[in-house]
């Protein structure tokens, strides 16, 4: 028997294994099976070329044992196995380790998160195991040798009489402690549960024996008896043939990894060959989840590599816009220690995550196109993120995502696309109207916005990014948006507005004096012609409209903005002329007034009222003097 020391730095990797903390020690199955599976497909791919190598395919096999009494857990192949000195080169040297430099980088920081987002390999047994024993022959070898090791002591290499090509791995788990309970690996559920949620894609049957119970014969009486059965499916849902797949396993697989219960949307799978190589299995979900709009919402796809779950949420793969889609890519073009840190630095992440992107992109443009009905109902749920995606990031994606959102139109109250507004838009119309307000009836009856849609059609803005996102875009085809409420907004003609500019200056004096009464917020009262039969409206100058306003200052931040408001009243309405008549007669009087009809556009305008006895005070005062 020789004794070896492990080289230095395997031996820190290991001292990290040992020690390690990291509440996903159950990945120890994952990496061993994945090993066995290598070794499985090493040995195939050599019996193609070298005749001395007789293998069935059919055998090619990983088994999983485990024994309660002696606290072990067995995983063996029949796969390339490995010699004496292959035995030492690859289990007693890390030569590159991801998890090592990362350790280095990230010194001083607990193990908890190095540990598990790495293909930790082989180590990864000195997780749960106090003592490794590897028993291998190697299909280039006579003889067998077991390795064994204790941890960071080092380790001992002995010949085996073992015949069979192939290797296997015994864990002797360690005791539990109060943190740890390691004998829940010798649980049957509890390694079938393992092996399905990590290794249920490996190509190769992973066996185990398992206890079941059969009804006797002859009897009501059930007896247990044990079986050899293959835990894994083997076969991924996206590996197989688009053709020979039935919606309902797209769905069963989607329910059964992604515990939504309703049905997706829409389910896109597809292959990309080119600069970077994948399988893409991806779902579109038919309703928001409860926490979708949430800080707790975790975007990512599911990340494998060989059929070898990698990642369960690589966030890097979606942008932020699309983080509704679920799903699976699988690729060889990333190496399977990739982690959280060196994916998004990872060129062929990055080229991946692009094509996805494109993909899902157009998957919904078509939707768009192809199936209203089912693309409104995406919106219903999804629509808010989109416009999020046009506002976020200084509108660096507008353009990406311009032609995904609609608004309900004052045309009939269905949603119309930014596309099918421009193009039905009068000959004389040179921009693009919108209102915004708490719900699309109350949008319909502002009194902006019943002059403007009079002629034009409106956009009905009723969530609170919309504004946000309508402003990054600032245009679409060339085409401004324009607020009805914005005091540049105004339909008639220059003569008509010659003659209002006429009228307010007239009565300059007296909408002074009005606008003094109010507070100072009011840059302006005067009189208008574009309100139909409505008294009074608020408009806004400048870039903050009240929609804009009452977000803002609805966020958790003490910044309170004020926009700029405007008190226009109808010059063709009777208050017009009582309100002139009140300037000659009764200035307090004057006063009064105005302080109620702009309290009154206030509450048009969904606005709140500071101080609503006073209006109330102010109302029973007027109606008292009658
Ligand atoms: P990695 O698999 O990332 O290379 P590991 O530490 O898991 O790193 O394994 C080191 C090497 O040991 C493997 O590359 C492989 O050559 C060898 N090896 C591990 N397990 C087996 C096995 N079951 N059969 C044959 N070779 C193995």
């Amino acid at each position: 028997m020789k004794k070896r020391e492990f080289k230095t730095e395997s031996k820190r990797v290991l001292d990290l294994m040992i020690n390690s903390i990291y509440t996903n020690k159950e990945i120890f199955l994952r990496e061993l099976i994945s090993n066995a599976s290598d070794a499985l497909d090493k040995l195939y791919y050599l019996s193609l070329t070298d005749n001395n190598i007789k293998i069935n395919k059919a055998d090619l096999e990983i088994r999983v044992d485990y024994n309660k009494d002696d606290r072990t857990i067995t995983i063996s192949d029949n796969g390339c196995g490995m010699t004496s000195e292959e035995l030492e080169n690859n289990l007693g040297v890390i030569a590159e380790s991801g998890s090592l430099h990362f350790k280095e980088e990230n010194s001083g920081q607990d193990d908890v998160n190095v540990i598990g987002q790495f293909g930790v390999g082989f180590y990864s047994a000195f997780m749960v195991s106090k003592k490794v024993k590897v028993e291998s022959k190697s299909y280039k070898d006579e003889t067998a040798t077991i390795w064994q090791s204790e941890g960071v002591e080092g380790y001992t290499l002995s010949d085996s009489t073992r015949e069979n090509i192939g290797t296997t791995i015994t864990l002797y788990l360690k005791d539990d402690t109060e943190d740890y309970n390691y004998s829940d690996f010798l649980e049957e559920y509890r390694l079938r549960n393992i092996i399905k949620k990590y290794s249920d894609y490996i190509s190769y049957p992973i066996k185990m024996e398992v206890e079941n119970s059969r009804k006797k014969e002859d009897s009501d009486e059930y007896e247990t008896y044990k079986e050899v059965i293959t835990i894994n499916s083997m076969i991924p849902l996206w590996k197989r043939n688009k053709k020979d797949i039935k919606e309902e396993e797209y769905n069963n697989f989607y329910s059964d990894k992604f515990y939504d219960y309703s049905s997706p949307l829409k389910v896109m799978h597809f292959n990309m060959e080119g600069n970077v190589n994948y399988t893409a299995l991806l779902y579109i979900p038919s309703h928001a989840p409860y926490d979708y709009y949430t800080k707790e919402y975790e975007k990512g796809l599911q990340l494998y590599t060989n059929g070898v779950l990698i990642m369960d949420k690589a966030s890097d793969l979606l942008p932020d816009y699309f983080s509704f889609v679920r799903g699976v890519i699988d690729t060889e073009d990333i190496p399977l220690n990739i982690s959280r840190e060196t994916l998004q630095d990872d060129k062929n992440i990055k080229l991946i995550a692009k094509s996805i992107e494109s993909k899902i992109k157009k998957e919904l443009e078509s939707l768009l196109k192809d199936d209203r009905e089912k693309y409104e109902e995406f919106y219903k749920a999804f629509g808010m993120q989109l416009k999020f995606g046009i506002y976020n990031d200084y509108g660096m994606n507008k353009e990406k995502l311009e032609n995904l959102i609609m608004f309900p139109s004052s045309k009939d109250k269905k949603m119309v696309t930014l596309k099918e507004y421009t193009e039905r838009m009068k000959k004389d119309q040179k921009n693009i109207y919108y209102a915004s307000g708490d719900t699309v009836d109350k949008i319909d009856m502002l009194p902006q916005t019943q002059s403007v849609k009079e002629k034009y059609e409106v956009l009905y803005l009723t969530e609170y990014v919309d504004e946000f996102a309508i402003k990054t875009l600032h245009s679409y085809d060339d085409k401004e948006f324009v607020n009805v409420s914005s005091e540049n907004t105004d339909l008639s003609t220059e003569k008509e507005k010659k003659e209002m500019e006429k009228e307010n200056e007239e009565n300059k004096k007296m909408l002074e004096l009005m606008k003094e009464a109010l507070d100072e917020n009011i840059t302006e009262v005067k009189f208008t012609n574009k309100l139909k039969k409505h008294p009074v409206c608020l408009t806004t100058e400048g870039e903050v409209s009240t929609t804009m306003e009452k977000v803002i200052n609805a966020m958790p931040t003490n910044e309170k903005i004020n926009a700029k408001m405007i008190l226009e009243i109808n010059l063709n309405h009777k208050i017009s002329d009582k309100l002139k008549e009140l300037y000659k007669k009764d200035k307090e009087e004057l006063k009064k007034y105005t302080k109620i009809i702009y309290l009154e556009a206030r509450l048009i305008e969904g606005l709140p009222i500071d101080n609503p006895t006073e209006m109330s005070n102010l109302m029973c005062d007027i109606m008292a003097s009658k």
